[in-house]
């Protein structure tokens, strides 16, 4: 898909499984289970659609999925990919790590941030993208470092600290534009700091909700992931932010999706969104 001198594509940083209560949090499974079959755990498919942005000048990567490090103990849990899922993904799109310039994280959890680095064959940890600058919200960055006991287990370190002594980390704070027709919007709601990546040249617009909205199914207000640190605040986010793209006609893209990566939504009679066009790749 082009947006004037921006080409889109989805790469894939892995496909995994989650727990099916977790993925619908206060909705009760015979609702959700209408839409969306388990495996014989209660776990639902999950892809981690990470964007791929090319210039002719500029390959920009949104989201790194969960990497190449998991133990296997961990990939067992998830049902995760072995290898390394994303760089066999940008190969064919003939990507290769080094020519990324720049990696923009919509959050610090593993399964956004966990391709940031991988291990060598000495057992080291090296950054992922050798040449590339990565652009995390302050706030985020701040809290994945505070060490809180409340968010024990949330954030894992070795996916993004080498970067806080390099000189390939850039802050930012708040709605900033990244790249000319790349911009942040901060939505709280699934991390306080996490950000939507909004894409935007001539008429078209994407946005990139990342954990806002998932999935399709996660298009009604009130189904929102139990991964949620604020919910009521996520539904806030979300309504508004859709409610934009169903004004501008822009695509929304979702990055948790098994089968769909964008969408064209209209706003119905109750105030909820439904899909008018779907594509399943591009
Ligand atoms: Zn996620």
């Amino acid at each position: 898909m082009q947006v004037d001198d921006w080409q889109l594509q989805t790469v894939s940083g892995g496909r995994f499984k989650v727990d099916g209560g977790t993925m619908f949090s206060v909705v009760p499974k015979p609702l959700w289970s209408r839409k969306v079959t388990v495996d014989e755990l209660n776990r639902v498919d999950q892809a981690t659609n990470c964007l791929l942005i090319r210039s002719s000048e500029k390959n920009v990567l949104v989201d790194t999925g969960y990497g190449s490090k998991l133990s296997d103990k961990q990939r067992k849990l998830i049902d995760a990919e072995e290898g390394n899922p994303l760089e066999q993904s940008l190969a064919e799109q003939g990507v290769t790590l080094e020519e990324i310039d720049t990696v923009i994280l919509t959050h610090l959890h593993f399964d956004h941030a966990g391709g940031v680095t991988r291990r060598n064959e000495d057992g080291d940890l090296e950054l992922e993208f050798s040449n590339a600058e990565h652009v995390i919200q302050q706030g985020e960055w701040d809290v994945a470092h505070a060490d809180w006991p409340e968010l024990r287990n949330v954030y894992s370190i070795e996916n993004f600290g080498l970067l806080a002594d390099s000189s390939q980390l850039r802050l930012i704070e708040g709605d900033v534009e990244i790249a000319p027709g790349i911009r942040s919007l901060v939505t709280g709601g699934h991390t306080e700091f996490h950000q939507a990546i909004i894409i935007e040249q001539g008429y078209d617009a994407f946005y990139y909700l990342a954990d806002i909205c998932p999935t399709s199914w996660n298009l009604p207000t009130a189904w929102c992931t139990g991964f949620d640190l604020n919910q009521l605040e996520t539904r806030r986010s979300k309504r508004k932010i859709l409610e934009e793209i169903a004004d501008r006609d822009a695509w929304l893209l979702f990055d948790h999706d098994p089968e769909l990566v964008a969408v064209k939504i209209a706003a119905d009679d109750r105030g909820e969104f439904v899909i008018t066009e779907r594509r399943a790749n591009f």
